[in-house]
């Protein structure tokens, strides 16, 4: 014969252990049950075995300080809105740096210009020429980059 598995009583049963009543409060009627019912037994000794369990974790948690989590939250804040400004930066200088490149592309056709201007300063004019085209173009696009790491 196999015992029963389940009984009428069960969800009763629970309810009181955990709701902490169990024994003290319960119904005479239900503990009679409890002591004669196998299957309530074992309800009764998980019950009390996880409400122990709970009370022993309300016990050792450990609530932050209400100040510190306004703090953390307030620094987070902030942090986020610094990140949403620093995109918006980004974009510019995105645009910039690529505005820049668009000016450097319609320089390409006087690129013969470029030579002959180098050729009227004189056989070391194109170097001269380049780097301060170079110079030009390119120190400000390093000076955006520089100061956007800030
Ligand atoms: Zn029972």
């Amino acid at each position: 014969m196999t015992p029963p598995v389940e009984c009428p009583f069960e969800a009763e049963v629970l309810a009181a252990v955990l709701q902490g009543w169990w024994p003290q409060r319960a119904a005479a009627g239900l503990r009679t049950h409890v002591a004669g019912c196998p299957v309530c037994a074992g309800v009764v000794a998980v019950g009390t075995a996880l409400l122990e369990d709970r009370r022993h974790l309300r016990s050792a948690a450990v609530l932050p300080n209400a100040g510190r989590v306004w703090w953390l939250a307030q620094t987070r804040a902030r942090r986020d809105a610094a990140a949403a400004a620093n995109r918006a930066i980004d974009l510019g200088i995105g645009a910039a740096l690529l505005g820049a490149a668009a000016v450097a592309w319609a320089f390409l056709p006087v690129q013969e210009w470029i030579v002959g201007l180098a050729g009227r300063i004189g056989p070391g004019g194109l170097p001269i020429v380049a780097a301060a085209l170079l110079v030009l173009i390119f120190l400000p696009a390093a000076a955006c980059l520089a100061f956007s790491r800030d």
